[in-house]
């Protein structure tokens, strides 16, 4: 893949490799600075915690991680502090590069940990035990990924692909990667997409709220080719108005999770997808990044793609592979994704949550003894929002609870309602569920 990168750097060295708002970087200049960055890295091995909002020097610190073969960890400023120094403690990672503005490389305390060579990079997603989970991605994987995302898009050198995924979130890999390794221009932008792009990849939330405005149309997205959903349902309400509207623009429903390096299969929407009472399908069966089988009705992720593993072991990984807790289906050469077998993971405006880890986070609150926090959801059984129920004394209001949680959590986990309950129901297996 670097080869690939400064292959385009040779090819279009005044080419803009990448912009976000008013800031953007050249190829030449990217892969000079990538190489200085990584001469002052190289030596270690511990992770590299990368750390600001979508500016080069994001992408320059990726690529110099990459030359000096040192693991990285995305971290948008949407996270607080305090799960930083968690992820920076769980890690073991001994530097955080600081791309506010400029890069400043800041010494932590980390010795690096068991992680093994050849990890491309670390993404931290909600974890069940209450802290964020390491998911270690292999270069293999990332490869795989590249020629499969690849053969997906099908993008020519002058593409501008745009994407509005924070660079913590494992969708900004095929942003950044497709881009690169093909010499495209990439397009960072956080609400409105540029008019310029010609591949948009993004969650099916995002794509509802762009369709939302009269302003998301072929006449003022000319170039736009393809758009490519991944990371929840595509409901079929927002594939109709899409494709109503931009007919003739491809639309792509992936599926893959953060464990097994961005999407392992796509397929393209159909009118008959749309009018079927199925649900639409996330994958061709023959035209996938690993194999993907279903096991027991689980979707089974076998092969290249699958991670490594999680930092801290445990969970999901086994058979050479990644059992996704998703449930599935395959039928005529389709993959259908059927809902969690475990409800407590959920998906809320693209995010995936563990519920426990908020309970967590609100249990160690002071003066909350219990709690619960369960999702709502509309008529289509989309999360609208998520609300807790919370033992605790009468000085412990919802407002100091939040106030705590914004320390810990990013805001998308912060529960709107937050009420006090004198009581926790217990399900069967054990677990407080609802309250008031
Ligand atoms: P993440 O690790 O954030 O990418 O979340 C992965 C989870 O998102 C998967 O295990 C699925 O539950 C869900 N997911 C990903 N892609 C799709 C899709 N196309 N349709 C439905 N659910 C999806």
């Amino acid at each position: 893949m670097l080869s690939r990168i400064f292959a385009a750097a040779r090819r279009f060295p005044d080419k803009t490799a990448y912009i976000y708002e008013n800031n953007s970087i050249t190829y030449k200049e990217l892969q000079e600075s990538a190489e200085r960055l990584a001469e002052r890295l190289k030596g270690g091995t511990a992770p590299v915690i990368i750390y600001g909002h979508k500016s080069p020097g994001m992408i320059i610190s990726i690529l110099a991680c990459l030359i000096c073969e040192r693991p990285y960890i995305p971290c948008d400023v949407c996270i607080p502090h305090e799960r930083i120094r968690r992820i920076a403690e769980q890690s073991g990672a001994d530097t955080l590069a600081d791309c506010r503005s400029g890069i400043e490389l800041i010494r932590l305390n980390g010795k690096g940990c068991n992680i093994p060579p050849h990890t491309a990079y670390i993404i931290f997603t909600s974890g069940s035990t209450g802290s964020p989970k390491g998911i270690y991605i292999l270069r293999k994987s990332l490869e795989r990924f590249i020629s499969y995302g690849e053969s997906v898009y099908r993008m020519n050198s002058s593409a501008v692909p745009g994407g509005h995924a924070l660079f913590s979130f494992d969708l900004s890999v095929a942003d950044i990667y497709l881009s690169l390794c093909g010499g495209r221009t990439f397009h960072a932008f956080d609400r409105v997409p540029p008019q310029d792009i010609t591949a948009l990849t993004c969650t099916p939330t995002f794509l509802r709220m762009c369709l939302l405005s009269g302003d998301f149309s072929p006449e003022n997205y000319p170039s736009l080719r393809t758009v490519l959903c991944c990371g929840e349902v595509l409901q079929k309400t927002t594939a109709e108005k899409f494709m109503t509207r931009f007919k003739g623009t491809r639309l792509i429903n992936a599926y893959g999770p953060s464990e097994c390096c961005c999407f392992v299969s796509a397929h393209d929407v159909t009118c008959e997808d749309i009018t079927s009472p199925r649900s639409v399908p996330v994958g061709d069966t023959e035209h996938t990044a690993s194999p993907v089988s279903i096991k027991n009705g689980e979707i089974f992720i076998g092969g290249i793609s699958a991670a490594g593993g999680y930092l801290d072991g445990g969970g999901g990984f086994g058979d050479g592979g990644y059992y996704t807790g998703d449930s599935g289906n395959a039928a005529e050469g389709r993959l259908f994704f059927n809902g969690r077998i475990n409800g407590r993971m959920i998906k809320y405006s693209g995010y995936r949550i563990e519920l426990s880890e908020i309970e967590e986070a609100i249990r160690r609150a002071e003066g909350v003894a219990d709690c619960t926090v369960s999702p709502v959801y509309d008529e289509k059984g989309q999360v609208t929002m998520l609300k807790a129920a919370v033992i605790s004394d009468c000085d412990t209001g919802a407002a100091q609870i939040k106030n705590y949680l914004a320390r810990h959590l990013p805001a998308y986990m912060i529960p709107k309602v937050i009420e006090r309950t004198e009581s926790l129901d217990v399900t069967p297996n054990g677990k407080a569920s609802g309250g008031q």
